[in-house]
């Protein structure tokens, strides 16, 4: 059996790609210096690979799951958030690691290099609205808060690996965990031994499903703390019998799937298996067949048998891709309308072109550091998760 791509509609909210359609003036992203090739430039690929060509081993390009086809072809390795920033501590002999992804990412793969080594984000506008929910001073001020109620020495504050280096820095100083999609439940198994709550940052949803999902926690032992209202929103009994904590943040591509979304595809593909990102939110979780991290996903349409049915909620350039890796399945995006991560898509082929020729000219563009306290604190957090049994 062969299956046919249907590529979702645009919708009144749909982004579109950046950089086609669209204005290439608007398209510059922040702080690029020099000449931005144009997107139609018939030699960006031959660009490309000559400026990787000329630098060798000297860079090593990762690139994120969620990146766009004409990135992904010029990436050295491929993976999820953490795999990445892996990948680049295990090349201590590149200096330059340019990372086809987004800003908290570069940031992680700082932190977890060496001093010696750069890491470069071709746009600096390519950032990730989760990561942005959390600021450190609003973080700062729930803390307070739970100093103030005497409960702060029962809170283990564990955040998702989608965040800040200043929000790792602050889970690491208060001996807290990072945690992936991958091991959210061994980071909140490892925190409840440590004390009585969790205080889950910034993406509600992963911390709600990890607990209720696959923990035996209720829906009643969660609350949500929103920063943007006086003592979070929660009267001082909620926080005392709360188990955990979330963060009001959630993931703008995978918050988009909804109930109805889900009860659609069943209705219009018989036998359908809805496979679902736990960015999702919980309804749409507990209706999906699975559900699993970025490499999860992968891994269950690898494991396919040819001829299923898979509407899948994550990411639309990861499910196109799946889709053309796997024409004897069929594959389809879980929503009807476009769901791409704008930030993700800021990172196109001039950009890269662009990063790769600066460094070739013995400049370094966009480099991203993490200053060397919060740096020394967030890596314990990230070193308590690659702690976890
Ligand atoms: S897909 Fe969601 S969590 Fe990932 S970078 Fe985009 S906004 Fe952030």
């Amino acid at each position: 059996m062969t299956s046919t791509w249907v590529e979702p509609s645009n919708t009144a909210t749909a982004l579109l790609l950046l950089g086609r359609g669209t204005d290439p003036a608007s398209e510059a992203g922040v702080d690029c210096p020099g000449d931005l090739p144009s997107p139609s430039d018939p030699d960006l690929v031959a660009r490309a690979m000559a400026a990787k060509l000329a630098l060798g081993d000297r860079v090593f390009v990762l690139g994120h799951h969620y990146q766009r086809d004409e990135v992904i072809q010029f990436a050295d390795v491929t993976g999820d958030s953490f795999k990445l920033a892996r990948e680049a501590a295990a090349r201590p002999d590149a200096e330059f690691i340019v990372f086809c992804g987004v800003h908290f990412m570069a940031e992680s793969a700082d932190i977890l290099t060496t001093d010696a080594q750069k890491v470069i984000l071709p746009d600096l506008a390519a950032g990730c609205s989760m990561a942005d929910m959390a600021v450190l001073s609003q973080v700062e001020t729930a803390w307070d808060l739970f100093e103030d109620l005497g409960i702060a020495g029962d809170v283990v504050p564990v955040t998702y690996m989608n965040s800040s280096a200043d929000i790792k820095g602050f889970v690491g100083r208060n001996k807290g965990v990072v945690c992936t999609s991958s091991n959210a439940k061994r980071a909140l198994d490892w925190a409840f031994e440590q004390g009585s709550k969790v205080f889950f940052l910034p993406d509600q949803h992963l911390g709600r499903n990890t607990a209720v999902l696959e923990m035996g926690y209720s829906l009643d032992d969660c609350v949500l703390y929103d920063p943007h209202k006086p003592h979070g929103g929660l009267a001082p009994e909620q926080l005392r019998n709360a188990k955990m904590i979330l963060w009001r943040g959630h993931c703008s591509v995978h918050g988009r799937f909804t109930l109805p979304v889900v009860e659609e595809v069943r209705e219009r593909v018989p036998g359908v298996n809805v496979l679902v990102h736990p960015e999702c939110r919980h309804e749409v979780v507990t209706a999906a067949d699975y559900v699993g991290s970025t490499e999860y996903i992968i891994k269950t349409v690898e494991a396919a048998p040819a001829g299923s049915a898979w509407a899948i909620g994550t990411e639309l350039n990861l499910v196109r891709r799946l889709a053309n890796a796997h024409p004897d399945k069929q594959i389809m995006f879980l929503d009807r309308t476009v769901c791409y991560c704008s930030t993700m898509n800021r990172i196109d082929l001039p950009h890269l072109v662009w990063a790769l020729e600066e460094l070739v000219a013995g400049r370094t563009p966009n480099q991203i550091t993490v200053d060397p306290d919060t740096s020394a604190y967030a890596r314990s957090a990230l070193d308590q998760m690659l702690a976890l049994p």
